[in-house]
């Protein structure tokens, strides 16, 4: 198919997952916990991308004139074929809409593994391509556990792989891929830090550092895991942070009056409450929540987090809010690239000159700048250091797996 004839099939895939938005935002609910209105919220976003590669696809992979020596030289951007997605269960339709939409535009096809808590979500997507009316088989739902994933990426017929997950499921998958020459994206973890400056909006600041955090019960990769404050305002934000907090109803997830439901898996659970406690052990002090029921787990506040604790050092993938002191912007930022990860980050600060200053300073992926830091189809999106590499959304994301092929053509 040509591009042109490729469009109406994605805007279709759009109107489909809107159709059924309700029905998709229950079976994740059900599946890994999210409140049914975040779930809601999730089905229109991959709906609205559709749209927006759908207006801008024929723009993304259009040919392009290269001025040469040649007589006449440009690019081409071309599919390279099947493409093998594993994704996480965090968002289950959002992490595979990401990659799917530009993908199947780009004219590859697509198959999927998705994470085993999720697999009713995956056979749901499948059924949305199928009902939007694509070639039977263009988008393909693989129901396999992690360890037939290297069969399947080292088949001849697949072409490349982009996974979205743990650093360990990443080097894994990116080291089959790379034995056989494959091309990888990898969206991994991050520990972003969220850098609240003196002269920033507090009131603010603190409002979407909760709802940054603490949205699908802190299991996000781009949550912010390390509030980093001035300590001159640190007392008026912590007040501030605690009171957004004691906001947050815990609760069953399908009722439109909870904001939090509980975590995905019982040992994801696990991990958050151990990572608390041995960052206690180290000095630091809990000043809300870590009460626990299941997988209920009471939104958390951690104060005087240093590095060399848990809290600091890995990933927290839960609800657990930390903050860290930092005598000034200096060593905000320094505290901030104290990190093995570097997928997004945000910045608080009323200074316009100074935030574009320090943006540059940063080791991440993005920089948000007095907002919340969130994925957003009409820009790049994508860490670097172990948070992974190579990029979804945007231009950048569909020209990821595509033949950027040279045309050089010369008069005899
Ligand atoms: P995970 O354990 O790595 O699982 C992710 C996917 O990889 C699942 O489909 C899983 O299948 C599969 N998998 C696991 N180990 C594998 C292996 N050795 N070989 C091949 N496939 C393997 O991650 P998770 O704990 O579910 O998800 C949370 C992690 O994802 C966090 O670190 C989070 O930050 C990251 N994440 C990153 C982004 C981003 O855009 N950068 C977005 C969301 C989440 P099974 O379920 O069958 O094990």
């Amino acid at each position: 198919m040509s591009l042109a004839e490729r469009v109406p099939f994605l805007q279709k895939v759009g109107d489909t997952l809107l159709a059924n938005k309700q029905q998709y935002a229950e079976l994740m609910t059900a599946e890994m916990g999210k409140t049914l209105k975040e779930a809601i919220a999730e089905v229109e976003k991959c709906a609205l991308t559709c749209t927006f590669y759908a207006d801008h696809a024929s723009t993304f992979l259009a040919d392009e004139p290269v001025e040469s020596d040649a007589q006449k030289s440009y690019i081409v951007y071309q599919p390279l074929g099947p493409v093998l997605a594993v994704m996480p269960w965090n968002f289950p339709f959002w992490q595979v809409m990401r990659f799917a939409i530009p993908g199947l535009l780009a004219g590859n096809a697509g198959l999927l593994k998705h994470a085993s808590n999720v697999f009713g979500c995956a056979l749901a997507i499948e059924d949305v391509f199928r009902k939007s009316g694509l070639p039977e088989g263009l988008f393909q739902t693989l129901l396999i556990d992690s360890a037939a994933v290297e069969g399947v990426l080292k088949d001849q017929r697949v072409k490349a792989v982009t996974l979205t997950g743990s650093g360990h499921a990443g080097a894994s998958v990116a080291a089959i891929a790379g034995s056989r020459i494959k091309k990888s994206v990898l969206e991994l973890g991050g520990s972003d830090a969220l850098i609240v400056l003196a002269d920033a909006n507090l009131e603010k600041a603190a409002e979407v550092a909760v709802k940054s955090r603490m949205q699908n019960a802190g299991q996000s990769c781009i949550a912010a895991k390390r509030f980093i404050v001035e300590k001159t305002v640190k007392k008026q934000f912590t007040e501030r942070v605690i009171e957004h907090i004691r906001q947050i109803k815990q609760g069953d997830p399908m009722d439109d009056t909870t904001t939090m439901g509980p975590m995905a898996r019982m040992n994801l659970a696990d991990d958050i409450e151990r990572q608390c406690h041995e960052s206690v052990r180290k000095g630091a002090k809990l000043l809300v929540g870590g009460d626990r029921s299941g997988c209920n787990v009471q939104p958390m506040l951690l104060d005087q987090v240093k590095p060399g604790m848990a809290a600091f050092d890995e990933e927290t993938f839960g609800p657990l809010a930390v903050l860290i002191d930092a005598k000034d912007e200096g060593e905000a930022i320094r505290l901030a690239n104290q990190s093995d990860f570097g997928l997004g980050s945000a910045l608080w600060t009323a200074d316009a000159e100074k935030a574009e200053r320090l943006a540059r300073q940063i080791q991440a992926g993005s920089v948000f700048v007095n907002g919340l830091m969130r994925s957003d189809a009409r820009v790049p999106f994508g860490g670097i250091k172990t948070s992974g590499f190579g990029r979804e959304l945007s231009e950048a994301g569909i020209r990821e797996f595509v033949n950027i092929k040279t045309v050089w053509i010369d008069t005899n």
